[in-house]
C-alpha cells in the first residue's frame, strides 16, 4: 500500500538528513568536519543510548553516513540548509497526488520543525529528521474516526448513511464494515437504499446473505427513502445496534441525486454520512469528496482500493482538505480487507515500514 509515496518519502528523510548534517558539519569547531568529513560514521559517540542498535531506517547506508550526533551543544538550522531538500519534498508530494493544501502544510510543517535551534543532546540528525516529518504528516492525516467508539456512545440504533460515485466500492464498503461491526459484537441491519441501479439490490443481498445480516429491500425504482425508512423501523423494533444504509451512487442528473439524498436525510436522520471514493483517484477523489461536502455534508470518509494505490495522495489529503477524518481503507477485494485508519501507522509505514 502506498509503496511509491513510501519510497520517496524515505528518499526526502535521507536528503533532509544529508542536509542537517552538511550543517551541522559546518559548524563544528575547526579542525573536527574535516575529521568527519575524512571518517564517517558515528564520530561522536555521548549518545545516551549508546550501545543500542541504530534506529531502523530503510536506506541502507543512511544511518551511518548521517550519525552525527549533536553534541551538548546548538545545532542552528538555517533556512537555507534545508530550503533544496524541502523543495524537493515539495515536489515529491506533488507528484504523488497529494494536495496543494496538504502539500503546504507538510512543508510549512516540517520547516517549523526542523528550522532554528536545536540543543538536543545526544540525538541524531536522522531522529531529528524523522520526528519533524512525523508531526508534520500526523498534524495533516488527522485523528481517524473510530467508529466502535462511536457507536457504544451513542443511542442505537446508530444509523449510518454512504454515498459516493458508483464503482469505487460503495456497494462492497458496506458489506465490509458490517462484517467488521459484526466482529466488534455489534448487530447489523442493512438498507438497500441503491433502488436505482439494476441489480444493486441483489448484490447487496448477496453480500448480506454470505455475511449473515439481514437486508431490509423494497423493488427497484422503490423510493430509496421508504425503505431506508423501513430499515430504521426494524432495527428499532429488533433492538439492533447499527443500521447501515446503501444508496444510489447515481440518477438521472446530479440534482436529482442531492434532492433524493436530501430527502433521504430528512426521513432517515442519519446519525453519520460516510463519503465513499477511491483513492486511486487521487485528486478526483478529494475534489468530488470535498463538493459532496459542502452540498450534503458529510461526518467520515472511506477510501477504497489502497491496495492498488501506489501513490497515496488522496489518503495523505483528503482529511485536510475536507476537514473531515478519514474512517477506513478497504484493502483488498475480501470482506476483511478493511482497515481503520489510524494515522499514527499510517506515518510509521511510509517512514519507516519497509518495502
Ligand atoms: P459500487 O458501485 O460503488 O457499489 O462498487 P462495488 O461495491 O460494486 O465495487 C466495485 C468493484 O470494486 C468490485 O469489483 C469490488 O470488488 C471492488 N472493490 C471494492 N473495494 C475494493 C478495495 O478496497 N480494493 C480492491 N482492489 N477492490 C475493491
Amino acid at each position: 500500500m502506498f509503496a511509491g509515496l513510501r519510497e520517496k518519502l524515505q528518499a526526502a528523510r535521507d536528503r533532509l538528513g544529508s542536509s542537517l548534517q552538511a550543517a551541522a558539519a559546518s559548524q563544528e569547531p575547526e579542525g573536527q568536519a574535516a575529521q568527519q568529513a575524512a571518517a564517517p560514521g558515528p564520530v561522536q559517540e555521548d549518545r545516551p543510548d549508546e550501545g543500542r542498535p541504530a534506529p531502523a531506517s530503510a536506506s541502507t547506508g543512511f544511518v551511518d553516513k548521517v550519525r552525527v550526533l549533536i553534541r551538548d551543544r546548538e545545532l542552528i538550522v538555517s533556512e537555507r540548509d534545508v530550503a533544496d531538500a524541502l523543495s524537493e519534498l515539495e515536489m515529491t508530494l506533488l507528484e504523488s497526488d497529494v494536495a496543494l493544501p496538504a502539500t503546504d502544510a507538510i512543508i510549512a510543517g516540517v520547516r517549523k520543525n526542523l528550522v532554528g535551534k536545536h540543543r538536543k543532546i545526544g540525538e541524531s540528525v536522522d531522529a531529528l529528521v524523522l520526528g519533524a516529518l512525523k508531526s508534520a504528516l500526523l498534524e495533516v492525516l488527522g485523528s481517524g474516526f473510530d467508529l466502535g467508539g462511536y457507536i457504544r456512545t451513542h443511542d442505537r440504533p446508530v444509523k449510518i448513511l454512504f454515498t459516493g460515485v458508483n464503482g469505487t466500492g460503495k456497494t462492497t464498503t458496506v458489506a465490509k464494515i458490517g462484517a467488521y461491526l459484526k466482529g466488534q459484537g455489534f448487530t447489523v441491519v442493512i438498507g438497500a437504499g441503491d433502488t436505482y441501479r439494476a441489480g444493486a439490490i441483489e448484490q447487496i443481498g448477496v453480500h448480506a446473505g454470505r455475511l449473515g445480516i439481514k437486508v431490509i429491500q423494497h423493488q427497484e425504482g422503490a423510493d430509496p427513502s421508504a425503505v431506508l425508512f423501513d430499515t430504521v423501523q426494524y432495527a428499532s423494533s429488533h433492538k439492533i445496534d447499527v443500521v447501515l444504509a446503501d444508496t444510489a451512487g447515481r440518477f438521472h442528473t446530479k440534482a436529482n441525486l442531492m434532492n433524493q439524498l436530501d430527502k433521504i436525510k430528512r426521513v432517515m436522520k442519519p446519525d453519520l454520512i460516510v463519503y465513499v471514493d477511491e483513492a486511486v483517484a487521487g485528486n478526483d477523489a478529494v475534489t468530488r469528496a470535498s463538493e459532496f461536502n459542502r452540498t450534503i455534508g458529510a461526518d467520515a470518509v472511506v477510501l477504497t482500493k489502497a491496495d492498488m494505490d501506489s501513490r497515496g495522495g488522496a489518503a495523505i489529503s483528503i482529511a485536510h482538505t475536507i476537514g473531515k477524518p478519514l474512517m477506513f481503507i478497504g484493502t483488498g477485494q475480501a470482506y476483511t480487507d478493511i482497515i481503520p485508519f489510524e494515522p499514527a501507522k499510517v506515518v510509521d509505514e511510509l517512514l519507516e515500514g519497509g518495502a
